[in-house]
């Protein structure tokens, strides 16, 4: 996979070397490319701001410099199936989900526009639209003072999933949220050696080495969790995938 990432602080993006993805970078596994924003400024200053029309406080990211950067990393002419997809990170875009980190994991190539201030002039998104797919994508409902730590989320959720990126890649099918038994479920706790740590023992079913006997308790769990911090979650699940056993949960 491809990862292009445009930005006015392109340090924010050091730890992209390091760990998980640090690794699957060195691997070839995913190739990122982090761009300064300013390089397609022409002025003194370097300007990527200026005031909003219509008035109002804060400044807003000039169309110029964002065209151009575009422009120049993906100049067009790709095949549909190495084309790439923009994603803008905004409050205002829809929620970011494992399932929306799911399908970007397919995708050849990704680029992402971070934002500052009040945001990107619209018209850039607009432009793009005619020219690739663009995701204006919310990771929360809560504001940032910038895109970066976004897309930092966002590349980390999705680069995790790109195959041959994580050690086990049965490990993600018993993260929170997984496509099939985990779907719009919590995982629940998790434990490791000592079996008895400061007074507090492991549940005895995990130490049974009973297979369906530990899949039924960690679905309970789940439940149970997702019922506490989640309810929103389990008011989301089709009662036709609930067994007798979940629903006394
Ligand atoms: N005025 C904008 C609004 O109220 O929607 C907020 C702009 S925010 C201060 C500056 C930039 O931070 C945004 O353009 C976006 O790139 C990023 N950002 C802030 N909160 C975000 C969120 N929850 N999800 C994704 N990006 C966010």
């Amino acid at each position: 996979m491809r990862i292009d990432i445009v930005s006015i602080f392109p340090d924010y993006f050091a730890p992209l070397d390091i760990s998980l993805l640090g690794k699957a970078r060195r691997r070839g596994l995913i190739e990122v490319h982090v761009h300064d924003l300013r390089q397609w400024t022409h002025d003194r200053h370097r300007t990527v701001d200026d005031t909003p029309y219509g008035g109002g406080p804060g400044m807003v990211m000039k169309p110029d410099p964002w065209g151009e950067a575009l422009d120049a990393i993906a100049p067009g002419g790709q095949s549909a199936d190495a084309a790439p997809r923009l994603i803008v990170p905004t409050p205002s875009g829809r929620p970011f989900t494992q399932a929306m980190a799911v399908e970007l994991a397919a995708e050849p190539w990704l680029i992402f526009a971070c934002g500052r201030y009040e945001g990107i002039d619209s018209r850039v998104v607009e432009e793009a639209r005619t020219r690739m797919r663009v995701d204006e994508v919310s990771i929360g409902d809560y504001v940032l003072a910038g895109g970066e730590v976004a897309v930092l989320v966002i590349v980390e959720a999705v680069g995790r999933l790109v195959p041959g990126v994580l050690g086990n890649a049965d490990s993600v099918a018993d993260d929170s949220f997984a496509p099939g038994s985990m779907e719009n479920l919590l995982e629940g706790p998790v434990y490791t050696k000592p079996p008895v740590w400061r007074g507090r023992a492991v549940p005895e079913v995990l130490l049974s080495g009973h297979h369906a006997a530990i899949a039924r308790w960690r679905r309970d769990q789940a439940l149970r969790r997702t019922a506490a911090n989640r309810p929103d979650l389990i008011a989301a699940l089709d009662p036709a995938r609930l067994d007798e056993r979940d629903r006394q949960v």
